[in-house]
């Protein structure tokens, strides 16, 4: 039986007809290699934010629910569609026998959580008899069905969780994310253009860089490919077959043992996607903030980071603070609102002009001094720190959103990250 490949195409990389046919002659190439390709597509760039605007646009949502529903689903699954079929048909006038696939068909079975939908199970006996008998598979990314019939989403750059799971579910050898840039960087190169390529990077190291902002690979493909050890391989679309040397482009992201070169700090990386709120005069006594956060919890918010202090409160109360994405602002304020009574806090306020900014590395766990230099490059430009996490990996830091990119530099300097 042919070895198994999964090969991954976002946005930019299928934008046009011109960019899918590119797409078809690498997947075409790989064929000829000998291995069995079943590829998975995103929709075409910018198309999935025009269907998020129009669904929003319609209204309709229930409120203080999560604005993605089943119907939020039904109507920006269908960017992936288009391109599945339109690169099976570019293959099919190539010469090669493929056929698309959309979730509902594979099966890629989820629970309901519309709008972050999570994989459950990928039953892989359709996709291996299409696979085995010669047939290139297109599968439509970011979608999957419930075992009830209803189309699901997996979340912002969620294709890149097909993928994986594609992979794990048919065995395959690796699993290729094709995108617009040659691999994982140092930092966002769009921020900082000496940031550099890192050719290997560890799970961990790379679940910590996309859940803190790194959006090259979705921090769900990472846990994916970490749990199955899936060897995932991230390179640029932007070439013709053969022509980019293997050592010298992409990253692959594999098991910490397996890389030879430790660095202390690895990588920068920051969200834009928060929104801090800020609790005033909140009774000091046990149960209050479990009141809280399982009101949060029941309505799927994630709360990230927390700290709660006794300055400059009242006797008796604290001020409490915690970031949730920014999507979640306003459904977060409804809710604690809803809970005032019951809490007693005495104010409540949300400032959407945060950002978080982290820094990466295995290599904290044996090293002491890196939160120093941290605060002392932030301090160094007259950053302020506004709330601290750490954990074993990372540090991370909330700032005022106009200075993410001068944080951003200051630390990939500050570490010694940068080109040359
Ligand atoms: P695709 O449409 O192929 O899924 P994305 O836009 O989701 O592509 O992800 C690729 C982008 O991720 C790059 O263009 C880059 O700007 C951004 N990015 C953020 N952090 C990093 C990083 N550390 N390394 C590489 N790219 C990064
Ligand atoms: N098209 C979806 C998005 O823009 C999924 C993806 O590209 O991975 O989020
Ligand atoms: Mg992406």
């Amino acid at each position: 039986m042919a070895s198994r490949l999964v090969m991954k195409f976002g946005g930019t990389s299928v934008a046009d007809l011109e960019r899918i046919r590119r797409v078809a002659r690498l997947v075409a190439a790989e064929a000829r290699s000998g291995h069995a390709i079943a590829v998975v597509v995103s929709a075409m760039s910018g198309r999935t934010n025009e269907l998020v605007a129009w669904i929003d646009a319609a209204g309709g949502a229930a409120p203080g629910l999560a604005a993605s529903d089943d119907e939020y689903d039904a109507v920006v699954a269908s960017g992936e569609q288009v391109t599945a079929g339109l690169l099976a048909r570019v293959l099919r006038h190539d010469g090669l026998d493929a056929r698309s696939w959309m979730g509902w068909q594979a099966p890629i079975l989820t629970d309901d959580t519309h709008g972050s939908a999570r994989i459950e199970d990928i039953p892989p006996e359709q996709l291996s008899a299409s696979l085995d008998a010669g047939q290139i598979a297109v599968i439509a990314g970011f979608q999957g069905v419930t075992r009830d019939g209803r189309i699901t989403t997996l979340g912002r750059g969620g294709s890149d969780t097909s993928a994986v799971a594609i992979a794990a579910a048919l065995q395959a050898v690796r699993c290729d994310i094709y995108t617009d840039v040659d691999g994982v960087y140092t930092t966002d190169p769009r921020i900082e253009q000496r940031a550099r390529r890192i050719p290997k990077i560890s799970y961990e190291e790379m679940l910590e860089m996309a859940s803190l902002g790194a959006k090259v690979l979705q921090t769900r493909s990472v846990e994916m490919a970490m749990a199955h050890r899936v060897p995932v391989r991230v390179l640029s679309s932007f070439t013709e077959p053969g022509e980019a040397d293997p050592d010298k482009t992409g990253t692959i992201v594999c098991a910490e043992e397996e890389i030879v070169e430790k660095r202390i700090v690895s990588g920068v990386a920051f969200s834009r996607d928060e929104a801090k709120i800020t609790l005033y005069g909140v009774p000091d006594h046990p149960g209050v903030s479990s009141k809280i956060f399982s009101g949060l919890a029941d309505a799927n918010v994630n709360v990230d980071m927390i700290v709660q202090s006794h300055a400059r409160s009242a006797a008796g109360t604290a001020n409490m603070e915690f970031t949730v994405g920014r999507r979640d602002a306003l459904r977060t304020q409804e809710i604690i609102r809803a809970l005032q009574g019951e809490v007693g806090f005495e104010e409540l306020a949300c400032d959407e002009n945060v950002a978080k900014v982290s820094v990466v590395g295995v290599g904290m766990r044996s090293h002491a001094g890196v939160a120093k230099t941290m605060f002392t490059a932030l301090a160094e430009r007259g950053v302020n720190i506004q709330v601290i996490s750490t954990s074993e990996i990372k540090i991370s830091v909330l700032i005022d959103a106009a200075y993410t990119e001068l944080a951003v530099r200051a630390l990939h300097a500050a570490y010694g990250l940068q080109e040359g």
